[in-house]
């Protein structure tokens, strides 16, 4: 059974764009074996750290199941959502999840961000464990080891580097075709539960309640301007965390895609790019981060580069972010 292996090594160096979307095609029929949502998650957390990969395109296992399991507590816990396709039965992680939330008495309102870092940390333990070994073989097998392998010793994920190019130009697509196949089947598998407006919850099921931490360490570099109109910001309030490359396209918060904006440059670029000037600001800033010691020891810095947000513009762009924006004022 491919999905208890502890180790899938690489089975093809390279691979064509349409031999990857046939085993997308095949993950999402009714002849792959989905008895649980567990590889429309994998996948959708594969997604959100495109962009957590070190030179080797390695994703470390903490940081895919700090993804798995932030999808999950929501969905679970939050939402109130089975998992798994026969009624009266649970999903391991939703076992593990309902447990912990009884054991510490959680009240379900909270979303994943409201734990303490301390119980995220427990938690996301607890899931990487136990779920790792049915998880990491399952895509594995319906791919044929093409798109990945994994060490569940050693805990890292290695990508494919083709399957990887393709991620990134498809990725919006491929974020589309997740959700909607994530929320087809809670959608069938839920009677009770959260179930109106499905497709809303999972487009949202990641989304960071609050960027206050973040704010923290963007302050210690902050001027005390807006990063695109230069205008001053004189208050907390009057600040607001931004998202240099929309959240709509990367699905994840990391420092250096991080900027403090004016209310009026935040409400206005929304979900848009700015323009390539902007990224060179951007590179630069992020180039003094790393430079001061209580920013680079941080799991987003270490992953950073300059080629790595320059790729990542060029793939927003590609993927339908083609409306760019400038401040009003500048
Ligand atoms: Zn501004």
């Amino acid at each position: 059974m491919s999905h208890k292996l502890q180790i899938g090594e690489m089975k093809a160096s390279y691979i064509t764009d349409q031999e990857i979307w046939s085993h997308f095609t095949y993950i999402f029929s009714s002849k792959s074996r989905n008895s649980t949502t567990y590889k429309f998650v994998l996948i959708k957390s594969i997604i959100e750290n495109l962009y957590n990969v070190n030179e080797e395109l390695e994703i470390h296992y903490f940081n895919l199941f700090k993804s798995f399991t932030k999808i999950y507590w929501n969905l679970v816990i939050h939402h109130k959502l089975n998992q798994i396709n026969m009624m009266g039965k649970q999903a391991e992680v939703q076992k593990i999840l309902l447990d912990f939330q009884a054991k510490y008495g959680i009240d379900s309102s909270f979303v994943f961000d409201k734990l303490s870092n301390e119980m995220q940390l427990n938690i996301i333990m607890k899931v990487m464990k136990r779920c790792k070994i049915n998880v990491m073989g399952a895509v594995y097998g319906d791919t044929a080891g093409s798109i990945y392998d994994f060490d569940n010793k050693k805990e890292t994920l290695r990508l494919n580097a083709s399957f990887f190019t393709f991620m990134q130009r498809f990725q919006k697509i491929l974020m589309y075709l997740t959700n909607y196949q994530l929320a087809l089947f809670l959608e069938k598998f839920n009677i009770n539960g959260d179930t109106k407006g499905m497709l809303i919850k999972v487009e949202n099921v990641s989304k960071r309640s609050s960027l206050n931490q973040f704010y923290e360490v963007l302050a210690s570099y902050f001027t005390g301007t807006c990063f695109y109109c230069g205008m001053a910001i004189r208050s907390r309030n009057a600040a607001h965390v931004d998202h240099f490359i929309p959240w709509s396209f990367v699905q994840a918060d990391q420092l250096w895609n991080l900027v403090i904006s004016c209310n009026a440059c935040n409400l206005s670029k929304s979900d848009k790019l700015a323009s390539e000037s902007y990224l060179s600001v951007l590179i630069d800033r992020n180039h003094e981060f790393v430079r001061m010691q209580q920013v680079q020891e941080r799991e987003d810095m270490k992953v950073y580069s300059a080629t790595k947000l320059q790729s990542l513009y060029h793939y927003s762009f590609e993927n339908g972010y083609s409306t760019i924006w400038v401040p009003k004022s500048s």
